[in-house]
């Protein structure tokens, strides 16, 4: 399970705020389990969004987000209400989020904070997008994470050591801040630059025990006060 908890009103409003008409995903898996998504989660953003004059064009849940494919293959039968929309606010962990920036070409916007997941990356595991920093800036970097993709984890914009693309830390890796400018330019947003990130709360990077006990923390601990339960029919069917 990625914890993934509601971003603050306050900070949602002003991130969609300059958007007149928006499209919202929502995951079906993770949030779910933390009680920070599903259908409840898009009906409420739904209310808030209109009571800020911003259209809802439409939405759509996904079973997982995190499954890039699957996301492409779900959101081609809403392309016509995607292509009336000016961006997409997804309810998903960080990675849910990057799968959809990837499979459209307007901005994505996260309508959840991700919580440290010990370094799980639900079903796009083949490199770490998210490291649950507790304060998603997707909507700021053109759905490429700052965190993951710069080796310093800046979330300032570049530091003078790129080259060429690349990072001064690792010369083989591309510089993230190289690729969020790319990004941000194809997009036409290339004045998120100017905005002020919010600074990182450190404290969220672990996980609060509201959280611990509503995801896998109470699975495995059922796991593990069932295990003597059934240990001891196993025993009694043995001895019949
Ligand atoms: S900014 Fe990156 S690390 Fe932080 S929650 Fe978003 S995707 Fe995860
Ligand atoms: S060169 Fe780019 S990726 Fe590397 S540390 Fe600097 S900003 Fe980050």
């Amino acid at each position: 399970m990625v914890v993934n908890v509601p971003k603050p009103g306050k900070e949602l409003i002003e991130m969609v705020s300059g958007y007149k008409s928006l499209f919202i995903v929502a995951c079906g898996g993770c949030p779910v389990g933390c009680d920070s998504g599903g259908k409840p989660r898009i009906d409420e953003l739904t209310e808030q969004l209109s009571k800020n004059g911003i259209e809802v064009e439409g939405s759509t849940e996904i079973d997982f987000l995190c499954n890039k494919a699957l996301v492409g293959s779900k959101l081609i039968y809403h392309i016509e209400k995607l292509k009336k929309s000016q961006a997409v606010l997804v309810i998903s962990c960080g990675i849910g989020v990057q799968a959809t920036g990837n499979m459209i070409d307007i901005p994505v916007i996260p309508a959840n904070d991700t919580l440290s997941s010990q370094g799980m990356q639900g079903l796009w595991p083949s490199s770490e997008r998210c490291a649950g920093c507790g304060t998603c800036y997707l909507a700021l970097t053109g759905g490429i994470c700052p965190i993951t993709m710069c080796s310093k984890s800046l979330i300032n914009g570049m530091c003078g050591g790129q080259h060429d693309g690349k990072c001064e830390v690792e010369n083989e890796r591309d510089c993230g801040w190289n690729l969020i400018y790319i990004r941000l330019n194809e997009l036409g947003k290339l004045e998120n630059l100017k905005k002020l990130p919010r600074l990182r709360d450190y404290r969220k990077m672990d996980v609060p025990d509201k959280e611990r006990t509503t995801t896998r923390w109470a699975l495995e601990k059922a796991e593990i006060y069932s295990a003597p339960v059934l240990n001891s029919e196993k025993e009694e069917a043995s001895n019949e």
